[in-house]
């Protein structure tokens, strides 16, 4: 009998990434009548609920199957890396790296019974390539990013080379091919610091997606036509990439799914700010009770996945569930104060089933790129207030690019003052300038449904991938 065709994915160990490379992997399968793929999860830890619930939620049997590989504890990481977690990405990077000896025998024992063609990696799991390589895999790095920040990745060996010695050198703006303008500040931090480790760390990542078989990209363009076509321009000297967006998470029945949907239910449509900062971010003291008493004043109605502070707040614990009660945090009095106008959620709500709640009228979020898709695809404007990684450039994107976002602005210190909290608020949910942004991400919203159907782009970029997986075989 012939063995089956396998990919393999080899996601980073963060929620965001996990779940939205799964949701991609269930499109795979769906459009190809062979293909199998196996996610194998490196672990930090132990993984966290929202993880635990996606992984366990996958459509059984089928031919999507994942496995945890053994984990790594706190402990087995060098001693030489700063602690806690300023430096997430390298921390996985060190988790993928010290899973390789289990990737490694996983390949073996699947390539008894199947034939393995592709590995799947994203940015801080790309270590991972070299065992497809060592097997002859195709290699493909996902990104559940913009197109505009996968521009501004490729093109970071360039604009290295200007840096010379600070970021203080780059002209600005910082022009890329096909993208809005970009600023000094808009960069993520380690790219704006040479002498951080983590910048060694990204450079080294971004000049190894030249030498992969293709990147995916969650984007689509719609909204971002400028960078898409610079990046699949045949001419530009980058590598093979496919936008196939918008994918994004099926929902998530993990905690306090009902309550805050039932509260939902009881509300105004579309006079609801929701108000959440991805899967782990966290705020400083001081920020958490400028949010809060901003929320408070605005007098608008909110709903909002509160987590405990951290001084350190970009970004968060990779393990936010280890912090104890996140709402004793707030003010004095906040709760009972705000029992009418909101509601206060610990650290995760079903943000999908949220958003597309006909009572939500607004998001306040951080710009991770899964948020943002997801208030597309239910054409909710946004408030940005990015925080770190590449939140910035995606802020940029959403409010200058596509003007579906208001941007609060931070004092001297970088804080968002309550008043400025209020003022945003006000003028997105029930204002003026918050129903022309609406307006315009119900354009978008129709848009990104278009993707994936009949004649859609990103339908018409899957299937060319899979053609290309598929037909590996033919040249064995
Ligand atoms: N998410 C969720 N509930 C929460 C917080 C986050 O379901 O309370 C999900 C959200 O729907 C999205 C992901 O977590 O799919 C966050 O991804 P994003 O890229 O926005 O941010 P990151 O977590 O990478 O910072």
């Amino acid at each position: 009998m012939e063995k089956p065709t396998h990919i393999v994915v080899v996601p980073s160990p963060w929620f965001s990434i996990q779940a939205s490379v799964m949701e991609f992997c269930k499109r795979l399968i769906q459009h190809s009548k062979e293909l199998h793929v196996t996610c194998l999860v490196p672990t930090l830890g132990s993984p966290t609920e929202a993880t635990k619930a996606m992984f366990q939620t996958l459509p059984s049997p089928s031919r999507l199957h994942s496995t945890f590989l053994p984990p790594l504890h706190y402990d087995h990481l060098p001693q030489d890396i700063p602690k806690p977690v300023q430096i997430t990405p390298l921390l996985f990077g060190i988790t993928v790296t010290r899973s390789l000896p289990y990737i490694r025998d996983a390949l073996h024992s699947l390539r008894s019974s199947s034939r393995l063609v592709a590995m799947v990696a994203d940015l801080f799991s790309s270590d991972a390539l070299i065992c497809a390589k060592e097997l002859n895999m195709l290699s493909f790095i996902y990104l559940p990013t913009s197109a505009t920040t996968l521009s501004l990745y490729l093109n970071l060996p360039k604009l290295d080379l200007a840096i010379s010695p600070e970021i203080k050198d780059l002209p600005e703006p910082i022009e890329i091919p096909g993208c809005v303008q970009l600023h000094r500040e808009d960069l993520p931090k380690p790219i704006q610091d040479r002498t951080s480790p983590l910048y060694a760390f990204f450079l080294q990542r971004c000049r190894k997606f030249y030498e992969a078989d293709g990147i995916l990209v969650t984007s689509f363009e719609d909204i971002e036509a400028g960078p898409i076509r610079a990046l699949t321009d045949e001419a530009s000297g980058y590598p093979n990439v496919y936008p196939m967006g918008p994918i994004i998470q099926s929902g998530s029945g993990t905690l306090n799914s009902h309550e805050c949907l039932r509260w939902l239910d009881n509300q105004v449509p579309n006079s609801v700010l929701y108000v959440s900062f991805g899967s782990g971010a966290k705020l400083s003291q001081d920020q958490l009770n400028e949010l809060a008493l901003g929320l408070e004043l605005s007098g608008k109605k909110f709903l909002w996945v509160v987590r405990a502070p951290s001084e350190s707040p970009n970004p968060a614990h990779v393990n936010y569930e280890s912090s104890g009660d996140p709402l004793q945090f707030l003010p004095n009095g906040f709760i009972e104060r705000t029992k009418e106008q909101g509601l206060v959620v610990p650290s995760w709500a079903p943000q999908v089933q949220v958003l597309s709640h006909n009572a939500t009228g607004g998001f306040l979020t951080h710009c991770g790129w899964n948020s943002a898709l997801e208030s597309i695809v239910n054409g909710v404007p946004l408030i940005a207030w990015p925080l770190f990684a590449e939140q910035g450039v995606n802020a940029v994107l959403l409010t200058d690019g596509l003007n579906v976002a208001l941007r609060p602005k931070a004092n001297e210190h970088g804080l968002v003052e309550r008043e400025q909290v209020a003022l945003v608020v006000g003028r997105l949910i029930q204002g003026e300038e918050g129903r022309e942004m609406g307006r315009r991400m119900q354009k978008l919203k129709a848009a990104a449904a278009k993707t994936f159907h009949k004649d859609g782009s990103s339908l018409k970029t899957l299937i060319q991938l899979v053609v290309r997986l598929e037909g590996k075989l033919d040249h064995e």
